[in-house]
């Protein structure tokens, strides 16, 4: 008899430490990103170059998969900090680390100088996708790019 009340005391206990959690969760939630839409919220629509719903920017900004990053000895600069070479007409090259992605480089007066953030993409070197608009949801996170963590330690 003893034994049953121990048993019924531990499992009123148990009940109640996970009532604490669920309702410590509901009032303060716990969000990871999602990783099925790499926490964007959209999904391709298939078209070329779509992902999550948006496309490369079709403006000159420097991007993160342009080809030739490389490391260089720069003052002032880690050293396995990447750099973008642009050749000028001279032979000479300026180079701009990837600190200035999402700027726009021109070529004036035969040497190339940044123009700052990129008016088409604002910077941020990709545009919603012209055919779906960035329009199809995450299945996974319902649109929301995160989701929510019930029984989890910060
Ligand atoms: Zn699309
Ligand atoms: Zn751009
Ligand atoms: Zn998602």
């Amino acid at each position: 008899m003893r034994g049953a009340a121990t048993r019924s005391v531990l499992w009123a206990v148990l009940g109640l430490m996970l009532l604490a959690l669920v309702g410590q969760r509901l009032l303060d939630p716990v969000y990871e990103p999602c990783a099925a839409c790499e926490h964007t919220g959209r999904v391709s629509c298939g078209a070329d170059g779509c992902a999550h719903g948006s496309v490369p920017c079709p403006g000159r900004c420097i991007k993160a998969d342009d080809p030739g990053w490389e490391r260089m000895a720069v003052d002032g600069h880690p050293p396995d900090e990447l750099w973008l070479r642009f050749y000028n007409v001279d032979g000479t090259f300026n180079a701009w680390s990837r600190a200035h992605i999402g700027e726009v480089v021109e070529m004036v007066d035969g040497r190339y100088v940044l123009r700052g953030r990129c008016p088409v993409c604002a910077g941020t070197t990709r545009v919603a996708c012209s055919t779906c608009n960035a329009a199809r949801m995450c299945p996974t996170c319902r649109g929301r790019g995160r989701l929510r963590r019930w029984l989890a330690w910060r």
